[in-house]
């Protein structure tokens, strides 16, 4: 492994992974003396991932590192860049006071260094998303159910606390094996970006917030509200009951989502269709205003599910309920387990 050096004009930026300082520019190469970032994920003109380690512990922790760096205008005046750091540091703060909310990751530090604010995350375990789709092709009506019932509250949380998270999308909702839940990831950086873009400290248009396959209309025009997030987690769901990427469901005008004709081996309920489609509506005004009125008509969907007449309890419902159990503990293999637990169900069902 290299230790990377993270000064922005730095000309041989590679150097061995014990040097405490670089070897071309002599900048430190070790941020607040513990994290040393290893290697680029992503480069960006001004902002920067690096997976990296902390190396406070012994084992040295893997980290991530992400890396904003103020644009030269604010560099030059004084007040501009205290008043960019002031907003940082506050912003962080904030973020701060969510580092208990469950299935919420957030940041574990900070720092500022010279022309670059730093922002460190446990490096994510377990699959994104993508991979779990890329494994299994689609969730079911009870995965996806489960996946809003893990990150609704904690997004609830944060809008709670007037913070968005602005870049939802499946590279950033991890699913842990270990635990069977699924938590949101990358919270906190486009929120700081955003502030910073509503102080006018940095300009919109060379900090794209948020994937824009992802984003609601509004929020590419930089007016996202909280509905803006619930797009976003929307449009996710879209993908997962489907299996394909949000560009190929929405219509040429962007108006309508088309997914309807790839439910071909998932089937989704008529009521949870509905929730989804207004989750991911196009339209501000069609869709949920607020995490709580989408959580009411989830809890209906639950209620109703639950009063089903017991004289239904045929080898559908059996399976289904064999499905619910098994959605925990067996998720990434989830379909093969489906159809064994269908065979399960019918063999059970048959008459004596
Ligand atoms: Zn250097």
């Amino acid at each position: 492994m290299m230790s990377v050096c993270l000064h922005p004009h730095c000309t041989d930026p590679q150097n061995p992974d014990n040097q405490r300082a670089c070897r071309s520019c002599g900048a430190k190469l070790l941020i607040k003396s513990r994290y040393r970032a290893l290697q680029p994920i992503q480069m960006g003109k001004f902002i920067r991932t690096f997976k990296g380690v902390d190396t406070a512990f012994s084992a040295s922790a893997p980290i991530q590192l992400k890396q904003i760096l103020l644009p030269e205008e604010i560099l030059k005046n004084s007040a501009n860049r205290q008043r960019a750091i002031e907003i940082f540091k506050q912003s962080v703060a904030a973020l701060h006071t969510l580092k208990d909310v469950p299935n919420l990751q957030t940041p574990i530090d900070y720092s500022v260094v010279g022309n670059g604010l730093y922002l460190i995350e446990a490096l994510p375990h377990g699959s994104t998303l993508s991979e779990l789709l890329q494994n299994q092709s689609y969730l079911t009506e009870s995965q996806i159910q489960k996946l809003l019932g893990d990150l609704l509250p904690a997004l609830q949380t944060l809008h709670e606390s007037s913070l968005l998270h602005r870049d939802i999308q499946p590279e950033h909702i991890l699913y842990s094996h270990h635990s069977g839940t699924f938590t949101l990831i990358n919270f906190g950086f486009p929120q700081l970006i955003a502030e910073m873009m509503q102080d006018s400290i940095l300009k919109a248009g060379e900090y794209l917030i948020g994937d824009p396959a992802y984003s609601a209309q509004e929020q590419l025009t930089g007016k996202a509200t909280f509905a803006s997030d619930l797009y976003s987690l929307g449009v996710v769901c879209l993908q997962a009951a489907t299996g394909i990427e949000p560009t190929y469901l929405l219509d040429y005008q962007g108006k309508h989502w088309n997914y309807q004709d790839y439910l071909t081996h998932n089937s989704l309920s008529p009521a949870f269709r509905k929730i989804l489609e207004k989750m991911a509506a196009p339209l501000l005004l069609d869709r949920y205003a607020n995490i709580k009125l989408l959580l009411k008509d989830l809890k209906q969907l639950d209620a109703s599910a639950t009063a089903q007449p017991v004289t239904q309890s045929g080898p559908q419902q059996a399976a289904e309920k064999a499905l619910h159990w098994l959605v925990n503990a067996a998720l990434p293999s989830f379909n093969v387990v489906q159809e064994k637990a269908i065979h399960i169900a019918n063999q059970f069902s048959k008459p004596k």
